[in-house]
């Protein structure tokens, strides 16, 4: 069923640039992107660096380059800004985040915390001698010490603001997960605004979705515990809430979070690897979705208009590389030759390639595309398949080689091979030849085809020779039927 086209709708992808994109991010950008185009909505980036020590501008800008490589744009962003809504990094936000924060301490919905850090951390001991979760007990919650509190603020001293959390539980219907109920007293009072003047993720993320009007929140599910704290913060700014729906996490086979241990989880190494874009973005799709005619091989433009919250799973998703392989080796399949031509151009070491004629190209290409899983395949197939001279000779090359009608094959075709001036041999050539074979010297069967496949190519199998061996020079079957002979 195609989603309901509705431009209000609006989407934002959060990075934190405190890293390399990670596979799981660019998933949860990829979804953003999908619901955005399949509704006709917007998609946002925003550029969470409040951590302002692990933030850093290199990596908003490698992050944004490789969503770039995946073909996942947005709309707005720092560098495609809406005035309604920017800016779009929360380091130039501070003011608001400020305004919004004393604003609720106006309100009484959050209150100044002087407490120092030894106090916090005696209350913490407390509560770990008591067998229970800290919670904030310090005097500055109490609604009569804020009189005090407003005049230290206003003689320039700092501290922290810390939201006053409601007695009572949450419900949240997310999208993936169903119904979640955070119980009563599940969290504390917590801090918004640090006594630096820093305002806290969940702080930030909510005033952001709010005044971004953001109306679809679509993230990991490592971000649910965060949810209870947000929809607080919802209701004390009185803001409409968004729809939630909380993607399943990324697992390795051993059933553990994706990490590091597993291989490489950012996007710049797949990158590197050849990966190509197409292939990458339909992987991470299937990670937690699935296609309503459970087609695995697709293209982005192509799932737009059957993408739809209703098809994620709540389970979690296991990452599998030999998948993804086969996923990359599909789309080299689907891939137009002339488009693979190109690519394979650009790979180090094709001088051979490039100097053939455009239809030798495409009938390379053709040929062993079947046998890639990436595009750096084609060139050392090319170099195993058609220019080895010295193919090793196998314990499966030397049975045919002792075989009676073999030596007759060899001498034949040495023969032929010698008498040939062009640079290539001609399909049709070829099956004279083996015709020859057949006819003249009276070999059939596997002795003929072994034998004809052994003395052109020094392998027992391979692609057809009807193919391959028109792609070899003749040079080279020159050379290499000598090797096989010494
Ligand atoms: N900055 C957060 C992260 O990188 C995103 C949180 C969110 O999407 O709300 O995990």
């Amino acid at each position: 069923m195609t989603l309901a086209r509705d431009p209000s709708v609006r989407v934002r992808f959060a990075p934190s640039p405190t890293g390399y994109l990670h596979i799981g991010g660019a998933r949860t950008a990829l979804y953003n992107y999908l619901y955005a185009k399949a509704t006709g909505g917007t998609f946002v980036l925003r550029i969470e660096d409040t951590d302002l020590e692990r933030s850093n501008a290199e990596y908003e800008k490698l992050q944004i380059d490789d969503l770039r490589w995946l073909g996942i744009s947005h709309d707005e962003g720092p560098d495609r800004p809406n005035p309604k809504y920017g800016p779009y990094r929360q380091s130039e936000r501070t003011e608001i985040y400020q305004r919004y924060a004393r604003d609720l301490v106006s309100k009484g919905l959050a209150y100044y915390d002087f407490c120092t850090e030894e106090e916090l951390e005696a209350m913490k001991e407390k509560a770990a001698a008591e067998g229970r979760d800290p919670v904030y007990e310090g005097r500055w919650k109490e609604p009569s010490s804020q009189a005090e509190a407003q005049e230290r603020i206003s003689r320039g001293e700092k501290a922290a603001i810390r939201f006053r959390a409601p007695k009572k539980s949450y419900t949240l219907d997310d999208r993936v997960k169903g119904r979640v109920v955070y119980p009563e007293n599940m969290v504390g009072d917590f801090v918004i605004v640090r006594s630096n003047g820093l305002p806290v993720y969940n702080f930030c993320c909510v005033v952001d979705d709010h005044l971004m009007e953001i109306t679809h929140v679509i993230r990991g599910e490592d971000h649910l515990n965060n949810t209870v704290r947000q929809l607080m913060i919802y209701e004390a700014l009185g803001a409409r809430l968004p729809e939630f729906a909380h993607v399943s996490l990324l697992i390795g086979h051993d059933r553990q979070k994706l990490s590091k241990r597993h291989g490489a989880t950012s996007v710049n190494l797949y990158r590197n690897e050849h990966y190509l874009p197409e292939a990458m973005c339909n992987y991470l799709c299937l990670l937690g979705w699935s296609h309503p005619s459970e087609r695995d091989i697709f293209e982005k433009q192509d799932i737009v208009d059957v993408f739809s919250l209703d098809r994620f799973s709540a389970s979690a998703a296991m990452y599998d590389l030999e998948k993804l392989k086969w996923v990359n080796s599909e789309h080299i399949k689907n891939m137009p030759t002339p488009d693979l031509i190109t690519l394979v151009e650009r790979e180090p070491e094709t001088g051979f390639f490039q100097r053939q004629t455009p239809e030798w190209k495409h009938a390379c290409i053709e040929l062993l595309k079947k046998y890639v899983q990436f595009t750096t395949d084609f060139p050392r197939l090319v170099n195993e398949l058609i220019l080895n001279e010295h193919p090793e000779k196998s314990e499966a090359l030397q049975e045919i080689l002792s075989w009676e009608s073999t030596p007759k094959i060899f001498d034949f075709i040495s023969g032929a091979v010698a008498s040939v001036s062009t640079e290539f041999v001609s399909e049709v050539e070829l099956n004279g030849w083996t015709e020859h074979v057949k006819k003249t010297l009276g070999i059939k069967g596997k002795p003929l085809f072994q034998g004809v496949r052994a003395a052109l190519t020094g392998h027992d199998h391979g692609p057809d020779l009807k193919f391959l061996i028109p792609l070899t020079p003749v040079s080279v079957l020159k050379n290499r039927i000598q090797h096989l002979t010494k």
